[in-house]
């Protein structure tokens, strides 16, 4: 081996960080690692994850929470380094972890910072170089290597070259889809790419007055009147459309399907029967009330108004006393089935992760190797391949991104 080869990673996101560490636990002094990072400072992503509290994997995780063209691509490095390994993984280096809801895994400390400290620690004790503002704009291959050029014009040379620089969710963060051109660049295939965990645009006019509601209960997604997925919990209205942890693990399937629509649930605890029967002992019970009054103490007064408008009561003077058979199954129709057509998804700026990215059929699964380029490496979100919400994505980087730095110190240490 030649003396001091350089294994040079882009992106000092959680990918990138977790394979420089495994990256450097395999090469010790038989070589350099550097982390390429484009803003100030490495890991700004890691500190805006689970709210502040990074979700850092989901003990329930199976392939099957992955999409992209082939999501078992993914399958080798999952299993490789999976979820009890990554728990063990952040254990020793300090991060006690914590279970919550849904199998998802937090830090004791409630803290995402813990996280990124801890990987920082071990980054410096191992001695990976770390270089910020360094922009990547393209890698161009020499006889010997690699050359990363910046976009001021600044140049690093590298033996290997492992490309972890996320995809275009949540620029301000970091990643801002350049890994995408640096990849086609060097001849890879980039999907199509739209935003995924993110909130859902619906009608208007339907949400207009539900502004800053919330509601926990259950939601179905149809595609073309198909069923495709439920989720439950906290729904939150917005002017333009619903957000919330439901929608978001919703939002996974709008990025794959076309022509989609919600039901929303608001009482699912009760069938449609039940709720039609509980209506009809509130109109005996509240006889004297007008339709603005009748679900006081059953849900928000305004998911009421909205509910009972589209059950085609115009005016909230209505009085209850009024109220038939017909128009009192129609109101438990809407309690249980109220309709939304998605009419799109906010884009980039507010969304978790990328759907689509670079073309893993071009890439060696048990080594994340490039099929076209020798010594090019990619992991993480750049790659097409994302998870639902709830840890899948950052246990994607994390798997991925060790493959990586693995795969890559190893061909060092072998050539
Ligand atoms: C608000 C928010 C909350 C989230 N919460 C969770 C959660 O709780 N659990 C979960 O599993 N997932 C969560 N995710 C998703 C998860 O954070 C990402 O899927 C994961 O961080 C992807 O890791 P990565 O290493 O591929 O990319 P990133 O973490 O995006 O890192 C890429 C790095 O590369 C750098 N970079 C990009 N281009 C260049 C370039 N040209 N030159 C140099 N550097 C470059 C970027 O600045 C960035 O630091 C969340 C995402 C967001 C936005």
């Amino acid at each position: 081996m030649g003396k001091n080869p350089v294994l040079a990673i882009i992106g000092g996101g959680a990918s990138g960080l977790v394979g420089g560490i495994f990256a450097k636990r395999i090469l010790r002094d038989k070589g350099k690692v550097i982390i390429i990072e484009r803003m100030d400072r490495i890991g700004k992503k890691i500190l805006a994850t689970g709210n502040g509290r990074c979700n850092f994997t989901n003990i329930n995780m199976s392939v099957e929470d992955f999409y992209g063209e082939n999501p078992y691509f993914a399958q080798y490095a999952l299993n490789d380094f999976g979820v009890r390994d990554t728990i063990e993984f952040f254990e020793k280096l300090g991060i006690y972890p914590k279970e919550e809801e849904n199998g998802k895994m937090y830090p004791y400390s409630g803290q995402a910072s813990s996280v990124l400290d801890v990987l920082r620690y071990e980054l410096q004790k191992l001695g990976v170089e770390i270089v910020t503002d360094f922009d990547v704009k393209s890698v161009k291959r020499t006889q010997i290597g690699f050359k990363i050029i910046s976009l001021s014009g600044k140049s690093i040379n590298a033996d290997r070259v492992i490309v972890a620089s996320g995809g275009k969710a949540s620029p301000n963060l970091g990643s801002n889809g350049s890994g995408f051109d640096i990849l086609r660049d060097l001849g890879h295939r980039v999907t199509k790419v739209t935003p995924a965990l993110v909130q859902l645009k619906t009608e208007k006019d339907i949400v207009k007055g539900l502004k800053g509601i919330k509601f926990v209960g259950n939601v179905k997604m149809f595609s073309d009147n198909k069923f495709i997925g439920e989720e439950y919990g906290e729904v939150l209205f917005t002017d333009y459309g619903l957000s919330g942890p439901p929608i978001f693990r919703l939002s996974a399937l709008y990025a794959i399907h076309k022509k989609c629509s919600v039901l929303l649930d608001f009482i699912p605890c009760l069938s449609k029967k039940d709720v039609f029967d509980l209506l009809n002992e509130r109109k005996k019970n509240l006889c004297h009330l007008t339709m603005e009054s009748f679900f006081t103490g059953l849900f928000n007064k305004r998911i009421g108004n909205a509910v009972a408008r589209k059950s085609g009561i115009e005016k909230l003077s209505f009085p209850v006393s009024c109220l038939n058979k017909e128009i009192i199954w129609d109101i438990s129709e809407n309690i249980k089935e109220f309709y939304f057509d998605i009419i799109g998804q906010n884009g980039f700026n507010n969304a978790q992760v990328t759907a689509g990215g670079v073309c893993t059929g071009e890439f060696n699964d048990k080594t994340m190797e490039s099929l076209k380029v020798k010594g090019l490496y990619a992991c993480g979100e750049v790659l097409d391949i994302f998870g639902n919400c709830g840890g899948f994505n950052l246990q994607w980087a994390w798997s991925s991104g060790r493959l990586a730095g693995k795969s890559a110190a190893e061909s060092l240490i072998m050539r």
